[in-house]
């Protein structure tokens, strides 16, 4: 399989953020890259550096005033001798509050909903590679035989066009799906990740030519909180094209195989051109988010079954947090995409 990377997605790296009313370790560690990159490295796939590249295909699904705050923000951050050195957001606007300031405080609010998202000097250099690789990813799928694999990090499915979330800065299953339409026409999006892909349900919301299929944590019991229910098809002009299957808390490989048969008759149905897979190892028995309880086998067999649809396929990686067995839970899942199970 081809395996797309770059070496800057390590640079950002916060050791804790504020959450819970103190400080806890981030999920989102640079040594996840490392772990990822050796996991690949000693599986025998051809890994491959992404090019540097322009900004065309992020600003096609994020809004460019976004994400010139985002490359800018930690210079003007740092011009301002009283904060401290890693840019987070103090204060929001809710949903009584509507008017964009120009206070750098409150631009930050602004963008961003939580905590989650600081950012140093290194964020934008990143996230900017994270994309790249997604962006790549997709480019080289039109001529493969066999999945790709664009092993982003940070990830990115929790954020909106103009919004961070979740540790996500810009969304590259969406930047890498809305390039893929271009070349494939209709896409199907399958979110395995354990939370719900709210960033890319907004950007796919009205868009008849994309599936967003998504199966995650019951959002009345964790994070993203304010999306993933299974009434939000879609909107008026994409009726039945966003699909959720909120599960709860301790699911296991049954009843979350069964949902993903669920999700991949429905992408089969839709008949994509090409699908893209946010893969996220965070529903794992051993992740330290501790949500579902995957296995190893669990991920070889979902690999299985998306490789039985055939179709060109796109894998993002979004989350998945470090434990011992993080490694094993991407070579479970890479195998499994190279052993398709006839009949699935
Ligand atoms: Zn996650």
């Amino acid at each position: 399989m081809l395996v797309i990377h770059h070496p800057d997605q390590a640079r950002h790296d916060v050791e804790s953020v504020f959450r819970t009313g103190k400080f806890i370790p981030h999920f989102d560690r640079a040594e996840r890259y490392r772990v990822f990159l050796e996991a690949v490295t000693g599986q025998g796939h051809q890994v491959v550096q992404a090019p540097a590249g322009g900004l065309e295909a992020i600003t096609a699904v994020h809004d460019p005033a976004y994400v010139d705050f985002l490359k800018g923000v930690h210079a003007r951050w740092m011009r301002r001798p009283e904060f401290g050195p890693i840019a987070v957001p103090s204060v929001h606007p809710t949903h009584r509050m509507h008017r964009r300031p120009t206070d750098l405080v409150g631009e930050l609010g602004w963008y961003s909903n939580s905590t989650t998202c600081p950012i140093t000097a290194d964020t934008w250099t990143s996230v900017l590679a994270s994309a790249q690789v997604a962006i790549h990813g997709a480019e080289r799928l039109a001529a493969a035989d066999a999945p790709v694999y664009a092993m982003c990090r940070p990830p990115g499915h929790h954020a909106y066009p103009d919004l961070m979330s979740g540790g996500c800065y810009l969304n590259n299953t969406a930047i890498a799906a809305q390039l893929l339409s271009r070349r494939f026409g209709r896409i199907g999006i399958l979110d395995i990740d354990v939370h719900h892909g709210n960033g890319t349900q907004a950007i796919f919301w009205d868009r008849a030519d994309v599936l967003t299929c998504s199966i995650h944590v019951d959002p009345n019991d964790g994070a993203p909180l304010y999306a993933g229910h299974a009434d939000e098809v879609g909107g008026d002009a994409a009726r039945g094209c966003n699909d959720n299957q909120p599960l709860p808390r301790g699911t296991g490989d049954g009843p979350w195989l069964a949902a993903l048969d669920g999700a991949l008759a429905r992408i089969r149905r839709f008949a994509p051109g090409a699908i893209v897979i946010a893969l996220g190892f965070d529903a794992a028995e051993h992740d330290p988010v501790a949500t579902f309880r995957i296995t190893e086998a669990g991920f070889a067999a979902a690999a299985a079954r998306i490789a039985a649809l055939g179709c060109p396929t796109l894998l993002v990686q979004e989350g998945g947090y470090l434990s011992p067995s993080l490694g094993r839970y991407l070579r479970s899942f890479l195998g499994g995409m190279s052993r398709p199970r006839p009949g699935c």
